[in-house]
């Protein structure tokens, strides 16, 4: 596969999330695309020729880089609070429950803060798996590390005030944080929300009010005082 023009990529990912607009009945057609977008990153990243993923020590049960704050956008929140309202209700409110007790002890906290306490993602299971994997966040997937252990000097440093380079995958890193940037702009030029927020703050807000996706999205309405109470 020929070199990923980064630019053209984010101009592109802009001109798909502007094509949409909810007051039409799109929502769905919105999200869909979204996750057609995560499906064709993961393409990229199997085929292209920068893209050797050998070295990335990253893979199931790993947890440890699952503590720290999450920046997502508005559609990615709706995308993931879809996905759980699919889930059975036994499911649904272990996951409600975690959102709730997890927001209670982080919401407020500065991303050092967050990464010294150590309080793990609500999403995460007990064998250490992503619950929201099919619809994890853009932020979520442009992580990796080459080393496990990097990762855990990096988190526990943190508490002493110090910085641990952790060695990452740059092609990957820098493909996710392009799509991001593309989808936030695409949704500001198509006249909806495209700032972003908290995972969890958000997603626990949008599980309280299941009518509100649309009117949120294109109102951009949603105020940092109502997902903070
Ligand atoms: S959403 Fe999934 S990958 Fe992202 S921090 Fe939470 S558990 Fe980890």
């Amino acid at each position: 596969m020929r070199q990923v023009d980064f630019a053209q990529l984010r101009n592109q990912t802009q001109e798909r999330m502007s094509l949409f607009s909810p007051r039409e009945n799109e929502l769905k057609q919105l999200v869909d695309e979204l996750t057609a977008i995560f499906s064709e990153a993961e393409e990229v990243l199997k085929q292209h020729q920068d893209s050797d993923r050998s070295l990335i020590a990253c893979g199931a049960g790993c947890q440890d880089c699952c503590v720290v704050n999450v920046s997502i956008t508005l559609l990615e929140g709706i995308a993931i609070a879809q996905f759980l309202r699919s889930l059975d209700s036994v499911n649904f409110k272990s996951i409600s429950t975690r959102l709730d007790l997890l927001w209670r002890d982080v919401r407020g906290l500065d991303d050092d803060e967050r990464m010294v306490l150590r309080r793990q993602c609500a999403f995460l299971d007990e064998r250490g798996y992503c619950l929201i994997y099919p619809v994890r966040p853009l932020f979520c997937r442009s992580v990796t590390s080459t080393d496990v252990e990097h990762c855990r000097a990096a988190v526990s440093g943190q508490v002493f005030g110090e910085v641990q380079p952790v060695m990452m995958h740059q092609f990957q890193l820098q493909l996710y944080k392009t799509l991001f940037s593309g989808v936030a702009d695409g949704l500001e030029r198509a006249g909806l929300d495209g700032r972003s927020f908290q995972l969890c703050g958000l997603v626990r807000y949008l599980l309280s009010y299941p009518d509100r996706d649309e009117e949120l999205l294109t109102r951009s309405s949603l105020c940092w005082d109502e997902i903070y109470t």
